[in-house]
């Protein structure tokens, strides 16, 4: 959504993290930035933001899924053996586990995307090369170039 004057909202981090975890282009808050679940587009429709800024780029993203993943895991792991000890069902509780790790990192996927694109942008704001959309270049950035 655009502000209600013309210029773009500065992007403070609480705002970059918002867009990231709702999968929300960072720079624009536009929506329509996967094609289906693990397929991304190459630009953001709305500001034309690159999704993958630099070669490497989701390295970050499949960094954070590994470390949501496994948290989740350990997580389920201890939930299983509380409810499994002593009399519970072991099946039970490994299936729940397994089920853990193979749901989560496909639930999280879209999310790494965008939040691993929207700290990406907190940490390298934007430059020329990005070749944006002209309107959604933020007061910040735009002084900055
Ligand atoms: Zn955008």
């Amino acid at each position: 959504m655009r502000d209600r004057t013309d210029e773009p909202r500065p992007l403070t981090l609480p705002l970059l993290l918002r867009r990231g975890v709702t999968v929300r282009c960072p720079l624009c808050g536009g929506r329509g930035l996967f094609r289906r679940w693990f397929t991304m587009v190459d630009r953001c429709p709305r500001c034309r933001l690159r999704t993958e800024r630099i070669e490497g780029h989701w390295l970050g993203s499949l960094g954070m899924n590994t470390i949501v993943s496994f948290t989740a895991v350990v997580i389920a792991m201890v939930v299983g053996f509380l409810l499994a000890y002593p009399d519970g069902s072991l099946t039970a509780a490994v299936v729940f586990v397994v089920a853990t790790a193979v749901i989560v990192p496909i639930a999280f996927f879209p999310v790494s995307k965008t939040l691993w694109s929207a700290i990406d942008l907190a940490m390298r704001p934007l430059e020329p090369d990005d070749d944006v959309d002209p309107r959604w270049i933020p007061p910040v950035s735009r002084h900055e170039a």
